[in-house]
């Protein structure tokens, strides 16, 4: 399985990174985590790295994409991966597809997750008192300042990728603003009608019920896709066929999405009024600390 996770920071993709690799056994490719560590050790892309990030805009493509190069290349990533927080510009998204069509793989989708952002100064708050109640380093450019400085990076550069990718017909929408089970579920449910994973060896039988037909229909398809011969022109039909059945399936998980959305907003406002604005996600804080 190969993913992109996109969507602003504070949408909670380290979280949801976390939890598919724990269940799908794949690697998480972290840009943002690499960078941090490459920062922390003094190497020569850390120094050039440093400041950027501690401002809130982005690092060089040439420098990120090197990085994901050689990522990808090492043995643990054969499985497939999550991508997050790359790529985060059009040139990366274009150096990423000119990667992946190099090796012949193929990526399976790009999974937006769209969120309020009004939410999302709240959840970086919140995650960072959290880590100094915990006594952890909290991370230099999550500060309000910088963070409106990376909400802006966000809209200006890697917004366009949801552009990008809906044309390639890559993109798929994931409510951002459910709670973190049922962003997994509709996760997994994509996946499933993507062909990224087989039905059953992952799919709980309510699950199975709603999502086994499309992917049943995705599948066969998705692989005659990676088979594929450029000339060929039958598994390019293929292609499309499960890409159409894909963007179908979705559908119907965003209407289901929608209207679990609605209930979880309305709930989550009925807490919030007793409770305070501040409603935390506390486990999204939680996994996002780790980062
Ligand atoms: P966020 O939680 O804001 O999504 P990340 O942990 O992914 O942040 O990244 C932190 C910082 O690292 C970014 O603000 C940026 O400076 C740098 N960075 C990470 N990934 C990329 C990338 N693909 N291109 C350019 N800069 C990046």
């Amino acid at each position: 399985m190969r993913i992109i996770l996109l969507g602003p920071p504070g949408s909670g993709k380290g979280t949801q990174a976390q939890r598919l690799i724990e269940r799908y056994g794949i690697v998480q490719l972290s840009t943002g985590e690499m960078l941090r560590a490459a920062v922390a050790a003094g190497t020569p892309v850390g120094l050039r790295a440093k400041e950027i990030m501690a401002s809130g805009g982005l690092v060089p493509d040439d420098v990120v994409v090197g990085i994901i190069a050689d990522r990808i290349e090492q043995p643990d990533a054969k499985k497939g991966f999550i991508l997050d927080g790359f790529p985060r510009t059009v040139p990366q998204a274009e150096a990423l597809d000119e990667l992946l069509k190099h090796r012949h793989l193929k990526l399976d989708g790009v999974i937006e997750l769209r969120v309020n952002e009004s939410a999302l100064l709240d959840r970086v708050e919140t995650r960072v008192a959290q880590m100094r109640e915990r006594g952890e380093e909290v991370r230099v450019d999550d500060t309000p300042e910088v963070l409106t400085k990376r909400l802006a990076s966000y809209r200006s550069q890697t917004e366009p990728l949801i552009h990008y990718y809906s044309e390639r017909r890559k993109l798929s929408t994931v409510d951002g603003m459910m709670t973190i089970e049922e962003v997994t579920r509709a996760i997994h449910r994509l996946l499933l009608a993507l062909g990224a994973i087989e039905p059953k060896t992952h799919a709980k039988a309510a699950q199975a019920k709603t999502s086994a037909k499309p992917a049943a229909k995705a599948a066969p398809a998705r692989r005659a896709g990676e088979k594929a011969s450029k000339k060929a022109k039958k598994p390019a039909k293929a292609a499309k066929k499960a890409s159409k059945s894909a963007k179908k399936a979705p559908k119907g998980t965003k209407k289901a999405a929608k209207k679990t959305a609605k209930k979880t907003v309305k709930k989550t406002a009925k807490k919030s009024a007793k409770k305070g604005p501040k409603k935390a996600p506390k486990k999204v804080t939680k996994k996002r600390a780790k980062r």
